[in-house]
């Protein structure tokens, strides 16, 4: 673990004790435990005594399931925990710098780089590239440090500015976008983290490595998931939440976008491709590098979008002009703002806008629906933090100033703003929704396989009891919820990838598959039970710093409209959220955790976790 200190400028290197290991492997899991030691309900999460804390998987660096890393921090847009994973290269090469933490405190007086080259740590001057975008600035140390292959995770423009969700980028679309780490990287003055490792990585059992990998790739390539993903991309996932009706159009005052949204399906932005990239050592490589060649935005280039950022650009802001979104996207990118929240607040105003609750008194500019160059200029305007975007810039903030209603339109959970989907339809995801650790999230629990309709032999086999194959049941919903929070902790702490696990496919990866994986990388062996155990920890241990801050049971629901709004029309017409039943499952999943009725966890759980003295 390689500790920074920005301005005492104090640097420190410390082995990661073997009992942090196993009680939490690595990435998100001890990213939590040194978070946890400094989190306080009055640590302001833009001062320079809150850490930036990056965490790459135990497996991170290896070959094929290994790519991904945790940035984590106390969160200036929600208030709260932040934190969120990223994938590109950046994680493997810290790893092979020999590093697989890196928590950096204090703030720098200057705008400043961290370069780490193996066991070299500097902390360089950043003047020259502050003010500069993601792009440009990886671009500009790669030339100055002489290395194109160094790996660099870099703020842009809006977290120098403090947008409250600015994100932290690499490469030209990978990002940790959630809950504003790159606002915390820009209160410490920090422009980047530039790496380069060429440290071998050792491994337990290379041979029975290299073997079981091969099997497992040629399972997971095999699946149908896997093939449709490295054609088409997450945007294929666009198609279906549009037909069935759980995606938000015009700030979730619709579900689906019908025929209209066609020109933003896979198939057209395949058109626009020019091959597939993968993260580091994936098979599945499910990006698209996309370029507009003519026309008003003729000249832009990027990878992705994914599905989450098309849908918050796109649909949620009633804009289904596929080229604007594709431009908009990459604006996002380049400035380092994260998608989702940005699509969220803009769709906030706009509904805002629409009901009369604001004028262009305010705005400066009709915030029409779907006016693909009212969202550009918003998007420079956040970033610059200029005029209304300045208002934007500050996430759930202006509530007061828009007007003491404007809350009910601003689709939120502890603080934190949904995203491109929209929960009335899919039970399971509304109840994860609301009890995500992190505030309104799809990716702490969702299990986007509830969409497939398997057999529920097949779901009682994964989830250890029943569970509806009905996406609007909410039938054994708690337990499927209550399994993904677990299993997806232990996924983010091994550095796996979402994609290539059993959240899409009940034949990805499941706990066996991860224990015999470490057992050939690490040596450890740690049963699946052992492991479900240890996503129980880190969740409950992620619980723990949301009680401390005063949370409990009543923080975890769902948006006003959610419960009082049935879907007016579409393919999902008439589906709401019942209160009740939502407190019976919120019963269920309380029981299941080994929480309290409010929401706290008991005394016996903390004790059977080894999370007492953590509390
Ligand atoms: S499936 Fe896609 S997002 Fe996941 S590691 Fe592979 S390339 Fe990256």
């Amino acid at each position: 673990m390689l500790f920074i200190d920005l301005g005492t400028r104090d640097i420190r290197i410390e082995a990661v004790p073997s009992e942090l290991r196993r009680k939490f492997l690595g990435g998100r899991g001890i990213n939590m435990t040194l978070l946890s030691r400094l989190y306080a309900p009055d640590l302001d999460p833009l001062s320079p005594a809150n850490p930036l804390i990056f965490g790459a998987g135990l497996l991170t660096g290896t070959l094929g399931f290994g790519s991904r890393i945790n940035i984590t921090s106390k969160s200036p847009e929600s208030g709260h925990l932040g934190d969120s994973n990223m994938g590109g290269q950046f994680g493997a090469e810290l790893v092979k710098a020999g590093f697989s933490h890196l928590v950096i405190a204090g703030k720098s007086p200057t705008p400043a780089y961290v370069f780490i080259k193996n066991d070299l740590v500097e902390i360089r001057d950043a003047k020259e590239i502050w003010g500069r975008d993601t792009l440009d600035t990886q671009k500009r140390i790669r030339s100055e440090l002489g290395d194109e292959k160094l790996q660099i995770a870099c703020i842009g423009q809006a977290g120098e500015n403090l947008v409250k969700f600015a994100c932290v980028r690499t490469g030209m679309k990978n990002a940790a976008g959630r809950t504003g780490m790159g606002a915390v990287m820009g209160s410490k003055n920090l422009k980047a983290v530039a790496v380069r490792g060429n440290l071998d990585i050792t491994i337990s059992d290379p041979k029975g490595y290299l073997r079981y990998y091969l099997s497992q790739l040629e399972k997971l390539m095999g699946t149908k998931w896997a093939i449709a993903l490295g054609k088409y991309g997450t945007p294929l996932m666009f198609k279906n939440s549009n037909l069935m009706g759980f995606l938000s159009y015009k700030n979730n005052q619709y579900t689906s976008a019908g025929a209209l949204a066609k020109g933003l399906y896979a198939d057209v932005l395949e058109t626009y491709s020019t091959g597939m990239v993968a993260c580091f050592g994936c098979p599945v490589h499910c990006r698209h590098r996309i370029a507009i060649r003519e026309g008003r935005y003729q000249g832009t280039v990027e990878e992705g979008p994914e599905y989450a950022s098309m849908g918050s650009i796109g649909p949620k802001l009633g804009n289904l002009d596929v080229e604007n979104v594709l431009y908009a996207v990459e604006l996002c990118n380049r400035y380092g703002l994260d998608t989702i929240s940005t699509g969220t607040y803009i769709a906030w105003a706009m509904e805002l806008y629409q009901r009369g609750m604001i004028g262009t008194d305010l705005t400066g500019m009709p915030l029409e629906w779907g006016n693909g160059d009212v969202i550009v200029e918003l998007l420079h305007q956040i970033a610059h933090r200029r005029g209304f975007g300045n208002l934007i810039a500050e996430g759930p903030g202006p509530r007061e100033l828009y007007g003491k209603a404007s809350g009910d339109y601003l689709l939120e959970i502890k603080n934190f703003p949904i995203e491109m989907t929209d929960e009335r339809l899919p039970k399971s995801f509304a109840l994860g929704m609301a009890t995500s650790s992190r505030g309104a999230c799809h990716m702490r629990s969702r299990a986007s396989i509830d969409v497939l309709g398997l057999p529920e032999e097949v779901l009682k086999k994964i989830y250890g009891g029943p569970v509806s194959n009905q996406l609007s049941s909410y039938s054994g919903k708690a337990r499927m919820v209550w399994w993904h929070e677990l299993f997806n902790a232990v996924t983010d702490a091994l550095g796996i990838c979402r994609f290539q696990s059993v959240f899409s496919s009940p034949h990805a990866l499941q706990y066996p598959e991860y224990s015999r994986l470490i057992k050939y990388v690490t040596g450890l062996s740690i049963t699946p039970g052992e492991l479900k155990r240890i996503g129980e920890r880190i969740y409950t241990l992620e619980r723990m710093m949301l009680v401390r801050d005063g949370m409990s049971r009543q923080d975890d629901t769902l948006p006003k409209r959610y419960f009082d709004e049935p879907i007016p029309e579409g393919p999902a017409k008439g589906e709401v959220i019942s209160r009740e039943k939502f407190q019976e499952m919120l019963d269920q999943y309380y029981r299941l955790h080994g929480w309290d009725e409010n929401g706290v966890p008991k005394k016996p759980t903390l004790e059977r976790l080894g999370l007492i003295h953590e509390n």
